[in-house]
């Protein structure tokens, strides 16, 4: 298999789709509104087109909710988002209507892109390549501005546009068609999908503002403004190396002369130093690469590099780089003794780095609990408001190592987690084994129903109601939590409406 494969996700239609293809003609501008308004198209529709979208990408098998990669990226986003608001880009009509949802994608691709409603998509190939924080937020803060500036607004409402349910069924029907082994199928959906690609592709002026606004954004959120430039460098020299697709980003984000000079002139630099890797985004990266592979020969590989010749002699930040993939393509393989092996060994490399030693610790916990040893992971605080990873294993722990106070604990903290983020619905899914182990099937069932709300499958989460419903009608100790059973009424009610919204807009 190719090192950059095509997989058959639905995501690659979606990326080109909004992104502007290097070969194509740009949008002619003249016929664009003002920079800066998405007139012709609601904050609230451009919101329901994404909810669409985000739908069907939450139950593409591509789909990674790793809790360790997805703070990391949202730490940077959420910080993007802030700077983005005090300079008044993020209105507060778009902080409350938009989603401001990352999205990853377990994809070898580099790749990142906005996508309606504020959803930001973005492909473990691109954390597995860019070398710090700095590099990730230039990409981010550009896609960012993409959706503040609401140029995908202004592409769907021009004149001529199918209606935005149209392009929500044309998306979908090219991502059906992606998946289907019948090639005529699949070729005449990607003629539809192509005439899209044409009519939803951003223009050069886009491009730019894109650029600008993004920099302002990332540099005022305190990110190296050195990171946009040191990307573009990196984008370049690997367009060179390379031309056969696997810079995606490239196609989709012509780098032009004029774009690589302005970014230098707001630098004020002469000649562009590579961006030292941070032996932090070192193990993050690392965590990417191994995550994106599925490939057994290729993970095998990976286990087997800390003993190869050259390890000694590379850089420490390489070194660790290398521990770190190696012990987590172990765990994938199931060699469980050598993840433990290389997870601690790991431990030298990050002293005196608390952020890096905090994810030798998470992956050391991972390693751990699944060789049926909690201690590490139950060993993490058990809190609301601390990191999303520490918060999952602590929990993890717990149930694994059993007893009813830490069990119902864990549902507790979990249980207010959710409230104050009821879009997470991978900590509903958790909460529902927890409410399971503390013996309340009734609200593992609700928690059930909550994580498919969350992904907006409607339909999987009144079937989850009405199961717990059934479980209040046969009595038993179900039947007696009478507060629970009144807010699944309630709640099943609520979806009950939204599915006949989402039927209707069939
Ligand atoms: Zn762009």
């Amino acid at each position: 298999m190719a090192r950059f494969s095509f997989s058959r996700s639905w995501w690659r239609p979606v990326a080109w789709l909004l992104c502007a293809s290097l070969s194509a003609p740009p949008l002619a501008t003249a016929q664009l509104p003002s920079m800066g308004g998405g007139d012709g198209m609601t904050l609230g529709a451009e919101r329901r087109l994404g909810d669409q979208i985000a739908r069907e990408l939450f139950r593409d098998p591509d789909y990674l909710d790793d809790p360790v990669l997805q703070a990391y990226v949202e730490d940077i986003w959420l910080s993007l988002m802030q700077a983005a608001r005090a300079r008044g880009e993020l209105t507060p009509d778009q902080d409350e209507r938009f989603a401001w949802t990352v999205v990853l994608g377990r994809d070898r691709q580099v790749n990142a892109f906005a996508l309606p409603g504020g959803y930001m998509g973005v492909y473990l190939g691109l954390i597995a390549v860019v070398a710090n924080r700095d590099e990730l937020a230039s990409v981010l803060g550009h896609e960012l501005s993409h959706i503040t500036q609401r140029h995908i607004a202004r592409l769907m409402s021009k004149e001529g546009q199918q209606t935005p349910l149209m392009i929500a069924a044309l998306i979908l029907a090219a991502l059906a068609a992606s998946k289907s082994p019948d090639a005529a199928s699949a070729l005449m959906v990607g003629g539809q999908a192509l005439t899209l690609q044409n009519q939803l592709r951003f223009s050069r002026d886009m491009e730019r503002e894109a650029d600008r606004v993004g920099y302002s954004v990332m540099t005022d959120a305190g990110y190296n403004g050195q990171g946009f430039v040191t990307m573009f460098d990196k984008l370049q020299q690997a367009s060179r190396l390379n031309d056969n697709g696997a810079y995606p980003y490239l196609r989709s984000h012509p780098l032009t002369t004029e774009r690589i000079a302005d970014m230098q002139a707001r630098q004020q630099l002469k000649e562009v130093v590579p961006a030292p890797l941070t032996l932090e985004h070192a193990l993050i990266a690392a965590r990417a690469r191994a995550l994106s592979s599925v490939n057994i020969d290729q993970q095998r590989q990976w286990v087997a590099e800390p003993e190869g010749a050259g390890f000694a002699a590379l850089p420490v930040t390489r070194q660790a780089g290398i521990l770190y993939t190696a012990a987590l393509a172990a765990l994938q393989l199931r060699d469980l003794p050598k993840a433990r092996q290389w997870a601690a060994r790991l431990q030298d490399k990050v002293r005196g780095q608390p952020e890096a030693q905090r994810l030798q610790t998470w992956l050391l916990a991972e390693v751990d609990l699944a060789a049926g040893r909690p201690a590490v992971a139950a060993a993490q605080p058990l809190s609301a408001q601390g990191p999303r990873p520490a918060l999952f294993l602590a929990v993890q722990g717990r149930l694994a190592q059993g007893g009813r106070d830490a069990v119902e604990a864990s549902a507790e903290t979990l249980q207010t987690w959710v409230t104050l983020r009821p879009h997470d619905a991978g900590a509903w899914l958790l909460l529902a084994q927890a409410w399971r182990a503390a013996g309340k099937p009734l609200r593992a069932l609700r928690a059930e129903a909550e994580a498919q709300v969350a992904r907006f499958d409607f339909q999987a989460a009144m079937d989850r109601f009405k199961a717990a419903q059934e479980l209040v009608r046969r009595g038993g100790e179900a039947g007696t939590d009478h507060v629970e059973a009144s807010i699944i009424d309630a709640r099943s009610r609520e979806v009950g409406l939204l599915l006949r919204e989402q039927a209707s807009q069939r």
